[in-house]
């Protein structure tokens, strides 16, 4: 009896969701600063799109897979601010001239950062006016880059590491500097002995090159579809503004530039603007081209 009533709402679920149109969340829960993948399958719809709901709302279109047929994705960040609550998405697309609305509901879950304390140069930690007046500037241009939207989609195979060693320091680490500053780690350590050759993890353009007062020497990458991936306090850059980079190219040489404690690289990300985890955006950005998930389907 209570099978056959489970089957009825299963049915019942696969009517409102299904119709030739199959939904696809990666995970229906995610940590504060993870990406949430969306995928799409259908054939006959036409300019499929999404809002996320609540107090940053996000107007996002779904993007064709270029891996998949009939496949569309969508990449949603999730602030490392979010509220730890259930958050709902607002899909709508166009079937034979009907405008057809679905909801998905994802809980966004504290991800398990640590905590630690750093030590470095007091003047970094509090700049002077002239410094300040700097890194407002970079600060600007940096997000003016990453809120840039570029409609190719630059890359066509799996993302790589930006250098293979060990990891020194993971993203979301709440930071506490000199006891005065308070924020938290945003981009992945890898250890790095000045010198070391750094990659690009995938194909895309160079749309910063330059020298930075907390990044140091910095090259951000555009991969197309609002995905960027950052490469900072390098000791050399070899790369460009403008340049187009295949994946694996040579973007620099490892360094301590900027607001360092030692050599290492910091690789970081963003998408659609907000920062996110990196290596957790690798994962989901590789999982475009493989099959979906059962347990994930709505
Ligand atoms: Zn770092």
């Amino acid at each position: 009896m209570i099978l056959r009533f489970l089957i009825t709402l299963l049915f019942c679920f696969s009517i409102t969701f299904a119709k030739d149109v199959q939904l696809t969340l990666a995970s229906k829960n995610i940590a504060n600063a993870q990406t949430v993948l969306l995928s799409l399958k259908a054939s006959n719809i036409k300019k499929p799109k999404l809002t996320l709901m609540g107090e940053r709302k996000m107007n996002l279109n779904f993007e064709v897979n270029p891996f998949k047929v009939d496949e569309y994705y969508a990449l949603v960040p999730i602030s490392y601010y979010a509220q730890l609550k259930q958050h709902q998405i607002i899909i709508s697309y166009l079937q034979e001239n009907k405008k057809y609305f679905k909801s998905v509901k994802f809980n966004v879950k504290e991800g398990n950062y640590k905590s630690e304390t750093i030590q470095v140069a007091q003047s970094k930690v509090k700049p002077n006016n002239k410094n300040k007046q700097r890194t407002k500037k970079e600060y600007k241009e940096a997000m003016d880059i990453y809120k840039r939207y570029t409609p190719k989609q630059y890359w066509n195979s799996d993302f790589v590491y930006p250098m293979t060693s060990k990891i020194t320091s993971a993203f979301g680490t709440k930071r506490v500097y000199n006891n005065l500053l308070k924020s938290y780690h945003s981009g992945t350590d890898f250890k790095a002995p000045t010198g070391t050759k750094i990659h690009a993890v995938n194909a895309g353009v160079v749309r910063l090159a330059s020298d930075r007062y907390y990044a140091g020497n910095s090259v951000i990458l555009d991969h197309g579809k609002g995905v960027y991936t950052c490469y900072f306090h390098l000791s050399k850059i070899k790369v460009k503004v403008g340049q187009q980079v295949k994946k694996n190219e040579l973007l620099g040489l490892s360094g301590a530039t900027g607001r360092v404690t030692g050599p290492h690289l910091h690789f970081s990300a963003r998408v659609h603007g907000v920062q996110v985890d990196p290596m957790q955006l690798l994962e989901i950005l590789n999982q475009l081209n493989k099959s979906n998930k059962k347990e994930g389907t709505l």
